[in-house]
């Protein structure tokens, strides 16, 4: 399952943020996720709670932020936000002249910490 992976990256980069900042003890962790990032926030979320055990994160919960997919069409010079997970025409016009900005992201927006 891809999301055991992301969680645990997350969850590393988190602790050692934490630490790094001198606290021991992580309360809460935001992420923000594109929903082009292939990344389901149930898996994400059950991965997170399984992994964060045995961790300065063991009380931490994770708040997951859904950023939907954004681009710019250059065929009709729109800009569009869609709610699927991926976009093969531009939703105005059908052209394919489109660029993704936004979507595909998957970061750590910012903590709270002890
Ligand atoms: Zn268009």
């Amino acid at each position: 399952m891809h999301e055991v992976s992301v969680a645990d990256s997350l969850l590393k980069i988190a602790v050692d943020e934490c630490r790094r900042s001198g606290y021991a003890r992580i309360n809460n962790v935001r992420v923000s996720i594109g929903k082009a990032s292939g990344v389901m926030p149930e898996a994400l979320l059950f991965a997170f709670d399984a992994l964060k055990a045995d961790t300065i994160a063991s009380g931490a919960a994770l708040t997951i932020e859904e950023v939907p997919v954004a681009g710019h069409c250059s065929a009709c010079n729109s800009d569009f936000t869609t709610d699927e997970s991926f976009v093969l025409c531009c939703p105005m016009c059908g052209s394919s002249s489109y660029s993704i900005h936004a979507g595909r992201e998957l970061d750590i927006k910012d903590m709270e910490v002890d």
